[in-house]
């Protein structure tokens, strides 16, 4: 199937200059959707990644993680932004083009030596997905691999991850 058919460019989103690749409109299409849940999944049972959770990273990795998770009968964490978890957090501070951001887990959310992959729907610079391996760091978890449904090459982000397989399903 094609998903780039289906993933809308949107010119000068956020800021002048940057085409933002859309997925509301791969969500909305039902053959679509589930084409890239199901692919997804196969990609990770062929890299052998049989996680135990499924790490999304907010927000839009919340649209793909917990669907993931369910196919693989795995739980599902969230790794939000600041202020949002009600629970002990750990944090992570990161750099960002101008500025810098911060995320946050549940300190209790994974037991120790709990296998996990890391889910966005793309990733850029890499800066988010390595801060959110970084915050796993915390906890001591085994981290498998990261899934992407796109990857933005040209911006190398896969350089700035740790060495374990990274899943895309649609590059530009
Ligand atoms: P990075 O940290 O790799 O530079 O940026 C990746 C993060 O920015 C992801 O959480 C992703 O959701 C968001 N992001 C950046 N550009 C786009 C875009 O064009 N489309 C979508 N859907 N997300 C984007």
């Amino acid at each position: 199937m094609d998903l780039k058919a289906l993933i809308r460019d949107i010119p000068d989103f956020p800021k002048p200059g940057i085409i933002f690749r859309d997925i509301t409109t791969l969500l909305r299409d039902r053959a679509g959707f589930r084409y890239t849940v199901e692919t997804f999944e196969s990609k990770f049972r062929d890299a052998n990644l049989i996680p135990d959770y499924v790490i999304g990273i907010e927000s839009r990795g919340f649209l793909f993680g917990p669907t993931l998770a369910y196919q693989f009968n795995a739980g599902f964490v969230p790794v939000r932004k600041p202020g949002k978890l009600p629970a002990a957090v750990h944090k992570i501070e990161y750099d960002l083009e101008y500025g810098t951001d911060q995320l946050e887990i549940h300190q209790d959310a994974l037991p120790k030596d709990s296998k996990v992959v890391i889910v966005d729907d793309l990733i850029a610079t890499g800066g988010t997905a390595k801060a959110t391996a970084d915050l796993l760091d915390q906890i001591g978890c085994e981290l498998l691999g990261f899934g992407f449904v796109i990857e933005l090459k040209g911006l190398e982000g896969r350089k700035k991850l740790p060495d374990v397989p990274m899943i895309t399903l649609v590059e530009y």
